[in-house]
């Protein structure tokens, strides 16, 4: 379960680790939390296919828990390669482990998300993971946060 999108993406999306729905598909984000990413996209005026998709880690971490230190070192080389081949413009991640592999910080994606940090000559957007908005259905400010810092991301990329 690599990733998927375009090769020549401006945009790249990248979550913690394919769920059971990735896993059996062997796609990322085709779950619930990828219906909702789809939406997200859709309302940025992009298509899946014109972003590139991914994960930190490619292997399903057992029970759906967090991927630990050891697996996100053995699957860091894929991703790293991933960003050099695709080259974006920007990185959203989805969650705290993602936030993490770039912005290597204590304070979670609460703090961090809202602002764009540089890495190497990307622009890393932190935002809240789709699954946590998924199971905090009701919590509408959670949502307007995520399209708050995809605003962001949009004016950055030139959409409107
Ligand atoms: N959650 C993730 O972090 N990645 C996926 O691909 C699906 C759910």
């Amino acid at each position: 379960m690599p990733g998927e999108g375009s090769p020549n993406a401006d945009l790249m999306f990248v979550g913690e680790g394919p769920g059971r729905d990735e896993d059996v598909q062997g796609r990322p984000f085709v779950g619930r939390a990828g219906q909702l990413l789809t939406k997200i996209i859709k309302a940025m005026k992009y298509e899946r296919a014109d972003v590139y998709i991914t994960n930190v880690v490619k292997c399903r971490p057992p029970n759906n828990r967090e991927p630990n230190p050891g697996e996100i070192e053995a699957c860091k080389g894929y991703l790293l390669e991933q960003i050099d081949l695709i080259n974006p413009r920007v990185i959203v991640t989805l969650g705290n482990v993602a936030a993490h592999f770039f912005i290597p910080v204590r304070s979670g994606v609460t703090a961090l998300r809202g602002n764009f940090y540089p890495y190497n000559d990307i622009l890393v957007m932190p935002t809240f993971h789709p699954s946590y908005l998924v199971r905090n259905e009701g919590n509408r400010e959670l949502r307007k946060m995520v399209w708050e810092d995809m605003k962001k991301v949009m004016a950055f990329l030139g959409k409107k």
